[in-house]
């Protein structure tokens, strides 16, 4: 994905359609119309997964929630809603078996009767799962096999309910499902905002007229096909190409908070089933630490990163600590972060936690935009073959088969959790870095060890604490398309959510790792590192931790 022939191809390549947005929708368009055989771009205003996609609470689930809200309402969007999500669960683990992984999760109840209705529940969530599916089937546990499991729990519970769904690294399965698209043929390429549209003379869509945000010039880019995947900023796309539509999109807002793994003390996640608002918390273990989410308010203004601030620890904590021995303090949250769901609205009187999170094709006749509204991560590929489908009945009058269920995205063929060990024989690289590598990189991590040979300094680790090494900057500078000192830091590898400290601390060692790979003179490392450390620094004025 070398970025300058990407752009190149944009500026003189015709193409039989153009994704706009590099989230997971956009990504998941992308690689489903690259594969059916057409000529495809992808562009994406700052990196790939760099809004929603990157600040989910990152769980491939049906959402037992929806499950429970569509039997008290009788309501069967919810319903098909949570079928898709468990449908789709298995292809997201299978594809990328590096990235993804089964995950249990708990649910604490205070009395048996309480635990014959979550194990009602969930044996019913359970049923709704794809014939090809693997996961356990859900199992109610004792207080003291509870225990075991997740030592720090309250003795005030009863028992809990387990059961099973998976867990992804969001932005990194992004990330490969462009990798991907590219791979196969596809030309994709961050830091690309359109901005505008040409239009022929009857009004329908010719051209996007973009710019290369890393350096102001303007790229305009030919396509027979438009789609919009640009989440909770679809609007913007949408009005741009039809002033006369109206507004479609009511953002929310979600956090989490990212507290030390010890605060629960074992690799499974804690379900919370009912915050005083009617919603359900998750504590997920996430690469050595505790997240702790979500929130689910309304949100309007779109030009500002929506931030974790103080009010959403102390909600957070709240609704964790009856669950606790020993209570979570706001001096224990390291990072935190916050995303805004892209929920189609519906009656504005209804708060957003009732709107239902399935996704819509919308075509615009007057300028043929083609617009993918809605949806939820775990349902991605499902939503991009609704999208392409539609693309081909409608517009491109072909159709091919759709092929990204069988599809193993960059990384995951013939991946092996225990190939860390080779990595370790050819690299003499302590373990804890060898499973880092084989589990970020999977199958690719071979092509990082030639990186790490090239320069003794990119066998470095970035900080004592964590197992990333200052090759990865270059790695990822050279192949996977990183332009700055965030995307390496909150996408390529995770530490911008996970601890604010460190990702402040390292931000000069990687802004000169990837300056050298990227050609940039002093003053550009140290205004890259600095822009950075007055990011995270804004991000904990507003915590307040
Ligand atoms: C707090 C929270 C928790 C969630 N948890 C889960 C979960 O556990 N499981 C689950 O399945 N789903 C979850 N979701 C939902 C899921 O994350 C989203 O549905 C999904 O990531 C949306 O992807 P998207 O590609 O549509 O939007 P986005 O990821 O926001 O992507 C849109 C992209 O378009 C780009 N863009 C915008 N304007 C332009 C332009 N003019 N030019 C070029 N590019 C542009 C943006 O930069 C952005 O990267 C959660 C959402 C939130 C907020």
């Amino acid at each position: 994905m070398k970025r300058s022939d990407q752009l190149e191809q944009l500026r003189t390549e015709e193409f039989d359609c153009l994704v706009i947005g590099g989230g997971a929708s956009g990504a998941g368009c992308a690689l489903d119309s690259v594969l059916r055989g057409y000529k495809t771009a992808l562009v994406e205003k700052t990196d790939f997964a760099a809004e929603t996609s990157s600040k989910s609470t990152k769980l491939i689930h049906g959402g037992v929630r929806y499950l429970e809200q569509a039997f008290k309402n009788f309501d069967f969007a919810q319903l098909s809603q949570v079928r898709h999500g468990l449908e789709e669960r298995h292809t997201v683990l299978k594809n990328a078996p590096h990235l993804a992984r089964p995950l249990a999760l708990v649910t604490p109840v205070f009395s048996w009767i309480e635990g014959l209705y979550f194990t009602i529940g969930l044996t019913i969530y359970g049923w709704f799962a794809s014939g090809k599916d693997t996961l356990p089937g859900s199992k109610w546990l004792s207080k003291s096999e509870v225990k075991k499991r997740l030592p720090r729990l309250s003795d005030r519970i009863h028992s809990a309910v387990m059961y099973y769904d998976g867990q992804l690294d969001d932005a990194r399965y992004c990330l490969a499902i462009a990798q991907t698209a590219a791979a196969k043929g596809g030309t994709v390429a961050n830091h690309v905002e359109v901005n505008g549209f040409e239009r022929d003379e009857n009004g329908r869509l010719v051209a996007a007229l973009a710019t290369d945000l890393r350096t102001g010039e303007p790229v305009r880019i030919r396509a027979k096909v438009f789609i919009n995947c640009t989440g909770p900023f679809a609007d913007r796309i949408r009005l741009m190409a039809n002033p006369q539509l109206s507004e479609r999109i009511r953002p929310s807002k979600g956090v989490h908070a990212i507290l030390p793994y010890e605060i629960l003390g074992g690799e499974d996640a804690l379900l919370i089933p009912k915050t005083p608002d009617g919603r359900v918390v998750f504590a997920i273990p996430f690469q050595g630490k505790l997240m702790l989410g979500t929130t689910d308010d309304d949100y309007d203004n779109l030009a500002k990163e929506p931030i974790l601030d103080k009010r959403e620890v102390d909600f957070l904590l709240e609704t964790l600590n009856p669950y606790l021995n020993e209570k979570a303090q706001p001096e224990h949250v390291g990072a935190g972060f916050g995303g805004l769901r892209p929920l189609i609205a519906a009656d504005p009187s209804k708060g957003t936690k009732g709107l239902v999170r399935d996704h819509e094709v919308e075509y615009d006749q007057n300028s043929s935009l083609v617009s993918l509204l809605g949806g939820k991560w775990t349902t991605y590929r499902l939503m991009a073959k609704d999208t392409i489908d539609f693309v081909e009945e409608k517009l491109l009058g072909e159709q091919r088969p759709c092929i990204t269920d069988q599809q193993i995205l960059v990384g995951g063929d013939n991946f092996d959790a225990n190939q860390w060990q080779n990595l370790q024989q050819q690299t003499g690289l302590p373990e804890a870095i060898c499973k880092h590598l084989n589990q970020h990189y999977g199958s690719a991590a071979p092509q990082l060890v030639e990186v790490l040979a090239e320069n003794e300094t990119w066998r470095e680790p970035l900080h004592e604490q964590y197992p990333y090494l200052q090759g990865e900057v270059v790695y990822a500078a050279r192949y996977e398309m990183a332009c700055t000192v965030r995307d390496f830091l909150a996408r390529r590898i995770r530490l911008e959510i996970l601890d604010w400290d460190v990702a402040q601390q390292v931000s000069t060692k990687v802004a000169q790792a990837m300056g050298s790979e990227l050609g940039w003179d002093q003053a550009q490392i140290e205004s890259e590192a600095a822009a950075y450390g007055s990011l995270v620094q804004q991000f904990r004025v507003e915590a307040q931790v």
